[in-house]
């Protein structure tokens, strides 16, 4: 998977790709799902919802610039594998989930894997999670219809937001980076992710926007 997926593909951070080689991917999928784990596109994960594809996971981490001291707010737990993942390359990581059963799940497994710097809270994360900002770096692993103004507030200055900003079925991932004065925004690659349901996002899975 790393040398295939993510090195042959041009994800480039060494420590991304020794973070991506050392977690191990088949535990955060559904059991009937472990040999496929490694394939190179997204899984099912129960409740509608899905583990990202690996490069997709690897491109993200790698636009987050972290060299090991950061504090990381991740929105969207899911299975708890971007998370894992983060625990390899960040001091503290913070990670949000809207739905309380994949929340629970992921919390075992990291748990399991001994992620101690790894927080799972459940709450509407399109307003970020405001009780521990400011971040050095904010993922978003759900589709926004719009950049919420909440995660620019919590990211601390040259704060890094990496985010899939579109329709309900097809986005652009930015980075966007807060600077003295204002943002810079750099457009990365078309993605298909869920979407971010909440109060900043989407009113349901249908993509109906309040
Ligand atoms: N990063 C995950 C995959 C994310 S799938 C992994 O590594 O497995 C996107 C997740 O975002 C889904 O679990 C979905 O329930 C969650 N989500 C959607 N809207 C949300 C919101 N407003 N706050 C928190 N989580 C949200």
């Amino acid at each position: 998977m790393v040398e295939d997926q993510l090195r042959a593909r041009g994800i480039r951070d060494e420590r991304v790709l020794a973070a991506m080689g050392k977690i191990p991917r088949h535990l955060f999928v559904e059991e009937h799902l472990r040999d496929s784990a490694y394939d190179d596109n997204a899984l099912s994960i129960s409740e509608g919802q899905t583990i990202s594809q690996p490069y997709m996971v690897a491109l993200m981490t790698e636009l987050l610039e972290l060299k090991g001291d950061e504090k990381v707010l991740e929105v969207g737990t899911g299975s708890g594998y971007q998370a894992a993942v983060l625990s390899e390359l960040a001091i503290e990581v913070f990670t949000v989930e809207r739905i309380e059963t994949l929340a629970l799940r992921a919390r075992k497994t990291l748990e399991r894997l001994n992620r101690k710097n790894v927080r799972v809270f459940v709450s509407d994360g399109s307003v970020g999670l405001p009780e521990h900002a400011p971040y050095d770096a904010i993922i978003v692993t759900a589709a926004a219809p719009h950049i919420p103004h909440e995660y620019i507030d919590q990211l601390k200055m040259n704060g890094r937001l990496v985010i899939p900003v579109g329709s309900r079925f097809s986005q652009i991932l930015y980075k966007i980076t807060k600077t003295p004065d204002g943002t810079t925004t750099i457009t990365s690659t078309p993605c298909v992710f869920v979407p971010l349901i909440g109060k900043e996002g989407w009113d349901d899975e249908k993509g109906v926007y309040h």
